[in-house]
């Protein structure tokens, strides 16, 4: 029998980071031998916020980056079909097909697109971000995947492709799979700052290409708790982001309680408890470098693998667009037209030999 299939992806709009993996890229690689997997470089949803035209100039730099990035978590090019969005002409139509099964009230509830708009300092919200979503379902539909692991941000949006794909089955009988949401170990890592989420627009991230110096700036750079002017005053674990990291990315579990204890206390510094991190940053990304390494050596592999996936995808979407055509009727129109059209043509030109 045929694998489920999984898709899921990111915008170019700059280098992954820690968020990425433990929210969605650790779940790819993990589910990459029992699902046929589909990574879209969403570019055509980077417009949605960012389309100036040296925005637009950036997508082939940072596409490559990306994959870089894919390759050197672990995704495996033969096992999974990584593919440009812009370049997958049938996303479009099955975009638009979708945009007549969803209302203006339901997109314009969700907090995540507001929090866009408010994030590129738009003041209104643009036509094409509001479908956003909407357009994140064409993605999850191209491939009929059955499962979209990512960040917490995104489990609203797939509500709205099951909602689409449930909606479209109604209409027109039973076509397209409702794909289930897998969010992942950690639903939303907090960014350096403590602020929000770790987001490759706000500045706030650890970036999988990073090396073992720029890790110890950003780490020894962290917030922390506020009210810890001197060593010996007792601490907040809780909300606190350099823990939060050290849950996350130290094994080391007997440290991370004993840092945690004489936090509390107010018996360790600032200092120590940044250095122990550092070491387990660096440790966790000792092998995604290691592979980095060997992967920049040939710089014409990433667009290769980017090319034969998007030759992939497009085959596979046109399926997809010509299934859901035909079970609208829509198909049949055209072809009954074209057929008297022509038949009406062939007859003209006989006459006037
Ligand atoms: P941008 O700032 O351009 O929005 P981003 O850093 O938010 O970029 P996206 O491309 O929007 O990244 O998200 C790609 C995937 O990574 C999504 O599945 C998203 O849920 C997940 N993700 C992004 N940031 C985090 C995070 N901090 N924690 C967990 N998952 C995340
Ligand atoms: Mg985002």
């Amino acid at each position: 029998m045929d694998k489920k299939r999984l898709l899921t992806g990111d915008r170019p709009t700059g280098k992954l980071h820690l968020g990425h993996y433990v929210g969605s890229i650790a779940n790819r690689v993990r589910l990459q031998d029992q699902y046929d997997c589909f990574f879209i470089i969403a570019d055509l949803h980077m417009l949605t916020t960012k389309n100036a035209r040296e925005d637009i100039d950036a997508i082939r730099t940072n596409a490559v980056e990306m994959v870089i990035d894919y390759l050197s978590c672990g995704i495996d090019p033969a096992k999974s079909t990584i593919y440009l969005q812009s370049a997958v002409r049938a996303v479009y139509e099955i975009n638009l097909i979708f945009e007549m099964l969803v209302s203006v009230p339901r997109l314009s509830r969700l907090p995540s697109l507001k929090d866009m708009a408010r994030a590129a300092d738009l003041t209104e919200m643009p036509f094409g971000l509001l479908g956003y979503p909407v357009l994140q379902a064409a993605d999850i539909i191209t491939p009929r995947a059955h499962l979209v692991p990512v960040g917490k941000d995104n489990e609203a949006h797939v509500e709205i492709t099951r909602e689409l794909a449930r909606r479209f089955n109604f209409l027109y009988g039973e076509t397209l799979p409702v794909p289930d949401v897998m969010i992942g170990d950690v639903p939303t890592l907090v960014g350096t700052d403590g602020k929000g989420k770790m987001s490759k627009s706000l500045g706030n991230a650890i970036l999988l290409s990073d090396d073992s110096r720029t890790v110890r700036k950003k780490v020894h750079g962290m917030y922390t708790d506020p009210k810890r002017i001197s060593a010996n005053i007792p601490g907040t674990i809780e909300g606190n982001p350099v823990f939060i990291y050290h849950e996350v990315f130290n094994p080391d579990k007997v440290e991370v309680e004993d840092l945690k204890n004489r936090y509390r206390r107010g018996e360790v510094g600032d200092v120590e408890v940044k250095d122990k991190l550092t070491i387990a940053i660096n440790n966790f990304l000792d092998p995604i470098r290691e592979k980095r390494a060997a992967i920049e050596a040939d710089r014409g592999f990433p667009e290769q693998v980017l090319y034969e996936g998007t030759v992939a995808a497009s085959q596979i979407a046109d399926e997809t667009a010509m299934m859901m055509k035909k079970a609208m009727g829509l198909t049949g129109v055209w072809n009954k037209i074209s057929r008297k059209g022509r038949d009406r043509m062939k007859k003209l030109e006989q006459i006037t030999k």
